[in-house]
């Protein structure tokens, strides 16, 4: 069996295979179908394109979903055609990482290909042969054409364009080295993302009992907020949003 990009994906046992190590930093257990199910796919290329954006921002890549058999993406109401039913995708979040900075490292290291979405706390990457780009911090699926702004070494000559407030003149900035651009505090989120509050990490203890799932959670004079849609994904319940009643419909 291939990926959509001819990459072997390949069929592991999660009692077996779970502490097998993938790449540097990821294990087979980080992929497995949070219904328990055994048997976990994984595309090969997904782990290089994870390990890529764990080595580029020097932080741990926390996969809140990976791979899906049927019954558990129907249970979520995950789309018929999800990638994550073929082990070619991941829900991912960095800790200090805005979801937007993350998608355009995701946009600069896929370019042409592949599927990058952006949510309000964690970044889907999927590793399909065609392109495929969406905003869903809303709630609502929106497609985008892309997530431009990588701010790396590739790009560093066309930072004059951005002209990010408070930023000293571009002609008196030194170029960034590599070194430099992996480091989280080096990177600056670009003037479409609202300043964001303070962020709190948020421990689910999942249904299953063996696993746990952080979520980024949001302090805002004191209280710690968690999106609805979030949690209720990590548990895997559904939630529907009405817009109109402003209310939410819950199927716990
Ligand atoms: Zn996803």
């Amino acid at each position: 069996m291939t990926g959509g990009d001819g990459m072997p994906v390949v069929t592991y046992s999660r009692s077996t295979d779970g502490e097998k190590q993938l790449s540097k930093n990821f294990k087979v257990r980080e992929f497995v179908c949070g219904d328990g199910s055994d048997s976990v796919l994984i595309d090969d290329d997904l782990i290089q394109i994870l390990q890529n954006i764990r080595d580029h921002f020097g932080v741990p890549v926390i996969v809140n979903s990976a791979y899906r058999t049927h019954a558990h993406n129907a249970r979520i109401k995950g789309s018929p055609t999800s990638q994550h039913l073929y082990g070619t995708a991941a829900d991912i979040s960095l800790q200090g990482v805005p979801p937007l900075i993350v998608c355009q490292y995701a946009e600069h290291i896929l370019d042409y290909r592949g599927g990058v979405g952006i949510y309000s706390n964690f970044t889907h990457v999927d590793v399909r042969a065609n392109r495929s780009r969406w905003d869903e911090r809303s709630g609502i699926q929106v497609s985008v054409s892309g997530f431009p702004g990588y701010g790396g070494v590739k790009n560093a000559r066309n930072d004059d364009d951005h002209a990010h407030a408070g930023q000293a003149p571009s002609g008196s900035k030194p170029e960034r080295t590599q070194a430099e651009s992996n480091e989280p505090a080096q990177i600056e989120p670009t003037p479409m993302e609202p300043t964001p509050a303070p962020k709190t990490p948020v421990v689910v203890y999942k249904p299953d009992g063996e696993s746990t799932v952080t979520l980024e959670g949001f302090n805002l004079q004191g209280s710690v907020y968690v999106q609805v849609r979030a949690l209720s994904e990590t548990l895997g319940y559904t939630v529907d949003w009405d817009g109109k009643q402003v209310t939410v419909n819950k199927d716990f």
